[in-house]
């Protein structure tokens, strides 16, 4: 449908984002009676896609590096951020809703972005060769193995499945807060790194 552009003012003071324009709203073909919104920030994200990418639990992301494109599943939708600061997002009640959610996102972006700038960021790279060694087997190894059910799962194999798809955090697995667990949460300092783990909610 066609529009006139509406901007908003998201964050004033945004170290990189502070205004988000909509330009087109479509129906969307994911879920009847929701629309499709197409956004533009007024900053480029070329270069903080790719450290957006650790700030979100994996199997919340898909970045496609070679184009860094980054697709989020967040709020039961796909929001899909472009170099240029174009966003789709998808599976939307109304324009209110969209400016409501990506509203969060920018949020973390310049969160992220003002980490970047006091140099308080790991270096892609190292978070990309982090994420290749990340699935539920490896995170299943880190963990007590007692399936003690503390965290609301009934194996730690499935805690393991959930983290990954945040659906759960890490410090619900409490017995990793015990002392004779200190070994574990080695393991998954080195695992993980500690911007992941901030990430998947472990808390020190
Ligand atoms: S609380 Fe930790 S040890 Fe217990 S079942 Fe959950 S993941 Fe396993």
């Amino acid at each position: 449908m066609e529009m006139d552009e509406l901007d908003y003012t998201i964050d004033d003071v945004g170290a990189l984002v502070k205004k988000v324009s909509i330009k087109k709203i479509k129906p969307c073909i994911a879920a009847e009676g929701k629309i499709r919104v197409l956004m533009q920030t007024d900053a480029e994200l070329e270069d903080l896609i790719p450290y957006l990418v650790s700030r979100y639990p994996p199997g919340k992301v898909n970045y496609i590096e070679r184009k860094k494109i980054l697709t989020l599943t967040l709020h039961n939708r796909l929001i899909t951020l472009y170099p240029s600061g174009k966003i789709s997002m998808n599976k939307t009640r109304d324009k209110e809703e969209a400016i409501e959610v990506i509203a969060q996102v920018i949020g973390d972006m310049n969160h992220v972005y003002m980490e970047i700038q006091e140099g308080g960021t790991e270096d892609y790279s190292k978070i990309k060769d982090k994420l290749s060694h990340i699935g539920p087997l490896a995170i299943y190894n880190c963990l007590p193995q007692t399936s003690c059910e503390e965290c609301g799962q009934a194996t730690c194999m499935a805690f393991a499945v959930r983290l990954l798809a945040g659906e759960t955090t890490l410090d619900q697995c409490t017995p990793l807060y015990d002392s004779q667990n200190i070994s574990k949460v080695k393991c998954l300092e080195e695992l993980l790194g500690s911007q992941i783990m901030h990430t998947l909610g472990w808390k020190d």
